[in-house]
C-alpha cells in the first residue's frame, strides 16, 4: 500500500469548539491565591488584568467551548494545520515505527502561538479594549500577537527578554512590521525593570520580568490589558484546536498514537497536542502515553517542586499552583528562548503529578543534532524549541527497535526556525554549550521563595 506523507483535513472538518480539560480531569486543580493574603480568590481578582471572557475560560468546567465566527475566519486562513508521515525521517533513522508530525509554523507568526493570539485579541477587543500589553521570549508570542491586534484593531506593547532581543533582530523587525512597540526587557520603563537593571544592569532579562512589566503597565489604564502566551488555562484552551484536530487526522492515517510528544515552555503547544488524547484515555481506555520534553537547564517538570509559586518575578500575578524553579530563577541563555520559564501551567502540572502525563529533560546539543536531523530529511527547519521535541521522538523510536517493536509517535513541530538561524551557525561552528541544572542549584533557588507549600 502507498503511503501517505500527508494528512490533510478539508476547512469543513475543522472542529469549531476547543476542548477544556478541566472537565475530565480526576484531581481538579488547586486555586490560585491572592499574592498578599494567601487565600483563594475568585475570578473578580482578575478583572484589572483580563477581559471577563477569558476570565471565564480561566476557570470554566465546560467540557467543550465554542469558537467564535470571528476567530474561526482567522484560524480557516491558515487552519487546518496539516500533519505528516515522517516518511523520510523514518528511512534516515532505519526505524520499524512510525513517526507523524502536526505542524504548526505554517501561520503569519511561525508557530502555533497564533491559535491563542487571535482568540486574545478578538475576546479583548469585543468588550472595548484599547491596548494589550505582553511580554515575549524568543518573539514567537509577540509575532503572533502583534499581527491578531493589527487585525482586531487594537494597538500592542511587548516586552522582550533581552537576551532574545539580542539574539533574534528579525523577529522586533517582524513585530514592527505588523504594528508593535517593541521594548527590551528589563527596561527603565517600569519599577520592576528598574529594579532588576539596579542589580544588574547586564541581566539578560527572563519571561518573569517581562511578564512583571507588562502586567506593571496595563493595570495603570482600565483600556489596556494584559496578554500571556502560555501557561494559563485560558491559553491552553485555545491551543486544543492542535490534538482536536490531529484526532480527526490520525483517523483519517487509518492509525492511532502509542505516544504523543510536545516541547514544553510553559505548556500550551504541549497541552494543545495532548489534552484531546488524554481526554481519550480517560474518558475511552485507550493508553497513548503524553511526553513532555524541557531543557536541562531550565527543567521545571523534572526537578522543580510543585508548590505555590509567582507566574512572574516581581510577585504580581496570583500564586499558582506549579512545579516551580522559583520566580527569580534566571535560566542559562540557550537558544531555545520559548522555554526558558521558570513555572509550568496549573493544568499541566496537577496531570503531571497524578501520573497522567509524562515529562523528560534534555540537553540543547542534542536538541539541535536531532532538529538538524528532522531538517535534511523531511525539508524543515524547525524552531529550536521544537528540537526538544523531535530529540523526544527520535528517542522514543531508537527505543522501540531496541526494543524490536514498533510504536506510533507522534509529536507537536510548534515552529519553524527561520529566525534563529544564528542558533544553528552556532551549533555547525560547535559553539553551543550544553547546560544541566543541578539539584543543589534547583534547591538554592526554591529556597528563595518563601511562601505557603
Ligand atoms: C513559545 C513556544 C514554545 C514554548 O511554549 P509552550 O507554551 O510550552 O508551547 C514552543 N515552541 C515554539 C515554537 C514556541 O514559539
Amino acid at each position: 500500500m502507498k503511503k501517505t506523507t500527508r494528512i490533510l483535513l478539508s476547512e469543513k472538518e475543522m472542529p469549531c469548539q476547543w476542548y477544556n480539560i478541566q472537565a475530565d480531569m480526576p484531581n481538579k486543580p488547586m486555586p490560585p491565591l491572592n499574592p498578599v493574603t494567601h487565600e483563594p480568590i475568585g475570578p473578580e481578582a482578575l478583572a484589572p488584568v483580563f477581559p471577563m471572557e477569558l476570565i471565564k475560560q480561566e476557570v470554566s468546567s465546560e467540557r467543550y467551548i465554542d469558537i467564535p465566527e470571528e476567530v474561526l475566519d482567522l484560524y480557516k486562513t491558515y487552519r487546518p494545520s496539516p500533519m505528516f508521515r515522517a516518511i523520510n525521517l523514518e528511512k534516515a533513522l532505519g526505524t520499524k515505527s512510525k513517526i507523524y508530525y502536526k505542524y504548526e509554523g505554517g501561520n503569519y507568526s511561525g508557530s502555533h502561538k497564533a491559535n491563542t493570539a487571535i482568540a486574545q485579541a478578538y475576546y479583548n477587543k469585543k468588550e472595548g479594549i484599547k491596548r494589550i500589553t505582553t511580554e515575549t521570549g524568543a518573539g514567537q508570542w509577540g509575532s503572533a500577537m502583534s499581527y491578531a491586534c493589527h487585525h482586531f484593531g487594537l494597538e500592542l506593547l511587548v516586552f522582550m527578554v533581552k537576551v532574545s532581543y539580542d539574539q533574534k533582530p528579525g523577529r522586533k523587525l517582524l513585530m514592527n512590521t505588523y504594528n508593535a512597540r517593541v521594548i527590551p526587557s528589563p527596561s527603565s520603563m517600569t519599577a520592576a525593570g528598574r529594579k532588576i537593571l539596579e542589580q544588574d544592569p547586564n541581566s539578560p532579562g527572563s519571561l518573569g520580568i517581562a511578564i512583571s512589566e507588562a502586567m506593571e503597565i496595563a493595570v495603570q489604564d482600565p483600556y489596556t490589558k494584559y496578554s500571556l502566551g502560555s501557561v494559563l488555562n485560558h491559553v491552553i484552551l485555545h491551543q486544543t484546536i492542535i490534538g482536536q484536530e490531529a484526532l480527526l487526522q490520525m483517523e483519517k492515517a487509518g492509525d492511532y498514537p502509542d505516544v504523543v510528544i510536545g516541547c514544553f515552555g510553559g505548556g500550551s503547544n504541549f497541552s494543545g497536542i495532548a489534552f484531546p488524547f488524554i481526554r481519550e484515555n480517560l474518558t475511552k481506555g485507550t493508553k497513548t502515553r503524553c511526553l513532555t520534553v524541557e531543557p536541562s537547564s531550565c527543567p521545571k517538570l523534572t526537578k522543580g517542586k510543585f508548590m505555590y509559586d509567582f507566574g512572574d518575578s516581581a510577585g504580581m500575578t496570583p500564586l499558582l499552583p506549579m512545579y516551580t524553579l522559583g520566580h527569580n530563577f534566571i535560566p542559562e541563555k540557550i537558544h531555545a528562548g520559548g522555554l526558558r520559564y521558570h513555572g509550568a501551567g496549573v493544568l499541566v502540572s496537577q496531570l503531571l503529578k497524578d501520573g497522567l502525563v509524562e515529562a523528560k529533560a534534555k540537553m540543547q546539543r542534542e536538541c539541535f543534532e536531532a532538529g538538524v536531523l528532522f531538517a535534511r530529511a523531511e525539508g524543515i527547519l524547525p524552531a529550536p524549541e521544537s528540537n526538544y521535541a523531535i530529540a523526544g521522538a527520535l528517542d522514543e523510536a531508537r527505543k522501540a527497535d531496541i526494543e524490536g517493536v514498533s510504536k506510533t509517535i507522534l509529536f507537536n513541530l510548534s515552529g519553524h526556525g527561520h529566525f534563529d538561524i544564528s542558533a544553528y551557525e552556532k551549533f555547525f561552528e560547535g559553539n553551543l554549550p550544553d547546560h544541566e541544572l543541578t539539584s543543589a542549584e534547583v534547591d538554592a533557588s526554591i529556597a528563595k521563595i518563601d511562601l505557603p507549600v
